[in-house]
């Protein structure tokens, strides 16, 4: 007779670090960077540095470095797009760091694109007020300055870099935060001791059915965060990335290519089927208007069935088009000639100006816990992200991240008791697959570009029922150590279900129309100046941890009013 044992899973230490970074985009990446010489781990999910989004990013890095170009003028603009919601004083710095930061890399030589006499090349992009894009590799910016920082990073001998590594959880004792348990792909679970802890784990364009983002933007840092209580702020607020590549032979899930808004800036227009410019009729900037403008034009052109292109046709027959090698190979690899023909597009989530709420050092309410990058909310991006400011908000608040850490000294302190998870075994595969595709359609369909109260309200009770389906699940423990695809994917779908009903609640929250957050039913802002929302997991109640998902309108009406 065989006996089955239950696996029973075991934690191994690793050496303690002075500092822990979790992620290796712009912001993981400059920000063990500029910590050296201390000593730091850096952990990230993927097995080479550059999973996440910064190494997709194309137009560039914003910011006031041309002659006729100020960081005043740039927050103006900054202002603007972000629709009477940023922090004036989070711009000031982005946009006056920002110049110097971008200076300081291109003098420590940076591969950024410039003129034959030796000048930087300055792109221009919608909502700007001036040519201030600085670009790599023509359309490519992400890849080069990515892979350029990775280099730095393999010969700073004082950063500890830990691949395949998939941080799980924050450990926390007496309110301040004392590691990271992860789970990793040579070794199992792991306990990392650090008082400093630093999540850049990047943003949650996974959360949609469609987006523009990368298999790992899963919202991670976003929901450890949250498990542990840390505030959130500004989750309502997600970014559609107006023309996304529709490829009809593409598989669920996979990142739609994005046609880059520096098209528009060089002439590419937007027609419908009957070849009709449509975006003259919706704002004095056609094209050029703000990106939520566009992307909801877009949208009701495909609800109503009159299909969306862009026309790029006189770039990419003519010189211009030797500055967009990314999109002439998407287009190819979609098997579309941009200059012959119109190619089709779609809105995709492109950026979550909400994340875990940090202030000007990147501090978060969790004592010893900072965050930078895309899964912050320092206020800079207001209500909608001006185009390009995300890899300079990497830059600058990783860097202001390190300095906060480098000056203070904070004491260790022992962990506490870890239970570790159980994790559903292989046999789970396809619930898991499942689970997470009707996540991702409910987010798309109920929480996407277009909301409106009743539907939010019905998207949070869908959120209940998947709740208690998942967790469901939990009790189809594996028999054998799982793997790490395992532990992943399983991971990845509990912060999706965690983060999306915190955006649903934000959404639902928010009763008026502002930036990139837009209300049916509420179609105006309330007021010239909005006010930040402010939340914790607190807020969702009993809505997403119901084994049974089984929620009354009483229940959730709590929630909604809480
Ligand atoms: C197609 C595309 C084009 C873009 N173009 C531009 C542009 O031109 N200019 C611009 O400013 N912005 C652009 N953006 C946005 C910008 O790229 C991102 O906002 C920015 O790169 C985010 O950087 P980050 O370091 O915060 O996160 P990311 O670069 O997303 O990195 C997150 C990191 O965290 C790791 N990670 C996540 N979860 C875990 C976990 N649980 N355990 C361990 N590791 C984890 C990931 O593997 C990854 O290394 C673009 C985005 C996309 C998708």
């Amino acid at each position: 007779m065989t006996i089955i044992r239950p696996f029973r899973p075991t934690l191994r230490v690793a050496a303690d670090a002075e500092i822990i970074v979790v992620g290796s985009g712009m912001a993981g990446l400059v920000t063990a960077l500029r910590l050296a010489p201390r000593n730091v781990a850096l952990l990230t999910k993927t097995p080479s540095l550059t999973g996440g989004s910064t190494a997709w990013a194309q137009g560039g890095i914003a910011a006031a470095v041309g002659a006729d170009d100020s960081p005043q003028d740039h927050a103006a603009d900054t202002m603007v797009a972000g629709a009477g919601l940023n922090d004036p004083s989070a711009v000031d710095l982005l946009t006056r760091d920002g110049a110097a930061r971008l200076r300081e890399l291109i003098a420590s030589g940076a591969p950024f694109d410039r003129d034959a006499a030796g000048e930087i090349l300055l792109g221009r992009e919608a909502a700007h007020g001036q040519r201030r894009i600085v670009h790599a590799g023509g359309d490519a910016t992400g890849r080069h300055v990515h892979r350029w920082l990775a280099d730095a990073v393999a010969e700073t001998p004082s950063i500890d870099v830990q691949t395949s590594a998939f941080a799980w959880q924050l450990v926390v004792k007496n309110d301040r935060v004392c590691g990271i348990l992860a789970y990793h792909a040579q070794g199992g679970w792991t306990l990392h001791r650090a008082p400093s802890v630093v999540l850049a784990t990047g943003g949650s364009g996974q959360l949609f059915q469609r987006t523009t983002n990368p298999v790992e933007s899963t919202a991670d840092g976003l929901a450890m965060a949250a498990r542990a209580g840390v505030e959130l702020a500004d989750l309502e607020f997600v970014q559609f990335h107006p023309t996304a590549l529709v490829d009809a032979t593409a598989a669920d899930g996979a990142p739609m290519p994005l046609l880059t808004e520096a098209l528009r800036g060089e002439g590419a227009t937007l027609v419908d089927s009957a070849r009709r410019r449509f975006m003259v009729d919706e704002h004095p900037d056609a094209e050029l208007a703000p990106r939520d403008v566009v992307a909801r034009a877009i949208w009701q052109r495909l609800v109503d069935g009159k299909g969306a292109f862009l026309d790029m046709r006189a770039i990419m027959a003519g010189a211009a088009a030797a500055h967009f090698p990314t999109v002439q190979a998407l287009c190819r690899d979609a098997g579309f000639d941009p200059a012959r023909e119109v190619i089709p597009v779609a809105p995709a989530a492109h950026y979550h100006m909400g994340g875990v709420a940090a202030d000007d050092s990147g501090r978060t309410s969790l004592d010893g816990l900072w965050v930078c990058g895309e899964a912050a909310a320092t206020g800079v991006h207001g209500a909608n992200r001006l185009a390009s400011n995300s890899l300079l908000e990497g830059l600058v608040f990783g860097h202001r991240v390190a300095d906060d850490i480098a000056a203070k000294t904070l004491p260790s302190s022992a962990a506490p008791e870890i239970t570790l998870p159980d994790i559903p075994g292989a046999g789970a595969v396809d619930a898991i697959a499942g689970l997470t595709g009707r996540l991702r359609a409910l987010m798309y369909e109920k929480v996407g570009l277009r909301r409106d109260g009743s539907v939010l309200h019905e998207a949070l009770r869908d959120h209940a029922n998947l709740a208690g389906r998942i967790s469901e699940l939990e009790h189809q423990k594996g028999q054998n150590p799982p793997s790490f695809d395992d532990v992943r994917r399983w991971g990845e779908l509990r912060n999706l279900a965690l983060a999306g009903g915190l955006v649903t609640l934000a959404a639902s929250r928010r009763r008026e129309s502002r930036g990139a957050h837009n209300r049916i039913d509420f179609p105006q802002p309330v007021s010239a100046n909005g006010v930040r929302q402010f939340l914790t997991v607190e807020d969702l109640g009993e809505l997403v941890s119901d084994r049974e998902g089984r929620r009354d309108d009483a229940s959730i009406a709590t929630a909604l009013s809480a």
